[in-house]
């Protein structure tokens, strides 16, 4: 039997007749070659649209009706889709995800992925339909819909394709594939004919936009590589490979960068044991992601400690430690949202002492003030101000080679 192989296309390759027609032709050459499952997103902007109708009648409607409601758009293009395979001889069905049971938590917008019912999917295969699934979306044990966040069609097709074990999962988008950065900001930018899971995770969780890093974090699990490619243009795109592809590999892969972050700083904490857990714990219980985290050295048992967090969950978190402030003593609370990150990603950090080195030369020549440093085997992370962080970028970039 031939191999399985899951196609996602994203809002933008779906987001007019004209594009679903293309689409559907993509469709239809894989098909004679490889069984496809096809998960789709809204159609682009229904996403934005629908939670700006959410808000109709207030600014915080009830999390279940939210969910039913932005969870529309998939179903409008998963059998927009279907229509359009029909209409060109081949034959297919859409899917909602109440009809292949998949399950996952009950967080709204934020849910994650329990399990899957793929006989429902192998089945339409197994008659010759191709299965068009709605992303982004699951039912919870009593059936209420749930969304898994923005982008997260991706995971959506990543999970199914674990689950029946495709041999990949390709993620169609407007872009022809994961980049050495954003080329907006740096036009020289390379595509990367591929890259490692490992690399790709800390790309994406630095706020490479191509693929959602939940996506990226379940590929990597479950083994299944993931091709990024556009459907709006022919080409191999860039593989997200489980292992190193080749020798030649670059040291460093590219740059990754985010804004919209939220510098927390707890100034004068008592450093004793589990205050690290106190301040976090509480964040982490609100499934709010911590970014960078520093805990510098203490004087005289006072410590400060400093941890980044998506701007979007500022008050939030700004809440949770005025809350706390009677268990953990600190003396006060400084809160920055005019930084950002920017990393240096590649396989070559783990054994290549240089890199750190030329990295802080090359934005001193800018005269860049670095705030925050931190490390990992892959990357290299800078919190710096803001409004350098275009330049940052550019420089690094350069200084890497990364246009050549
Ligand atoms: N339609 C959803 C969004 O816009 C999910 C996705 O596109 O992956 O976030
Ligand atoms: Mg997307």
């Amino acid at each position: 039997m031939s191999d399985i192989i899951v196609q996602k296309f994203g809002g933008t390759s779906v987001g007019s007749d004209e594009r679903i027609s293309a689409v559907a032709e993509i469709i239809k050459q894989a098909n004679e070659k490889e069984r496809v499952v096809v998960v789709v997103s809204a159609m682009s902007g229904e996403t934005n649209r629908l939670i700006g109708l959410a808000k109709t009648f207030g600014d915080n409607p009830d999390t279940r009706e939210f969910d039913a409601l932005i969870s529309t758009g998939e179903k409008v293009s998963a059998s927009l889709l279907a229509m359009a395979l029909s209409s060109i001889g081949i034959k297919a069905k859409s899917f909602s995800a109440s009809q292949i049971s998949m399950k996952t938590t009950n967080q709204h917008s934020k849910a994650k992925i329990i399990d899957i019912d793929g006989d429902k999917i192998l089945a339409s295969l197994a008659e010759g339909i191709v299965p068009i699934i709605t992303g982004f979306q699951g039912i919870t044990e009593s059936g209420d819909i749930t969304t898994l966040g923005r982008g997260g069609s991706d995971t959506t097709a990543v999970a199914i394709a674990a689950h029946i074990k495709a041999s990949r999962c390709d993620i169609y988008t407007d872009v022809d594939g994961v980049y050495t950065t954003d080329p907006r900001i740096v036009p020289e930018a390379k595509k990367l004919k591929s890259i490692t899971m490992e690399e790709m995770l800390e790309m994406a969780g630095q706020g490479a936009k191509v693929v959602q890093i939940r996506a990226v974090e379940f590929a990597n699990k479950y083994n299944v590589p993931i091709r990024v490619l556009s459907s709006f243009e022919e080409g191999e795109g860039t593989l997200i490979s489980l292992k190193e592809e080749n020798m030649e590999n670059a040291l460093i892969s590219g740059i990754a960068f985010q804004k919209d972050l939220t510098k927390f700083t707890l100034h004068s904490v008592s450093d004793k044991p589990g205050i690290a857990y106190e301040i976090l714990n509480p964040v982490n219980d609100k499934e709010i992601g911590v970014d960078v985290i520093v805990q510098n050295v203490s004087v005289n048992g006072k410590t400060d400690f400093t941890f980044t967090v998506d701007s979007e969950d500022e008050e939030e978190v700004k809440k949770i430690l005025e809350d706390e402030r009677t268990d953990i003593e600190f003396e006060d609370l400084e809160v920055d949202n005019n930084i950002a990150k920017v990393s240096i990603v590649g396989a070559g950090i783990r054994s290549n002492a240089g890199i750190a080195s030329k990295a802080f030369k090359a934005l001193a020549a800018e005269n860049i003030n670095i705030q925050i440093i931190s490390t990992s085997e892959i990357k290299l992370t800078l919190v710096i101000e803001e409004k350098y962080l275009e330049l940052a970028v550019r420089t690094l970039h350069k200084a890497f080679n990364l246009d050549k």
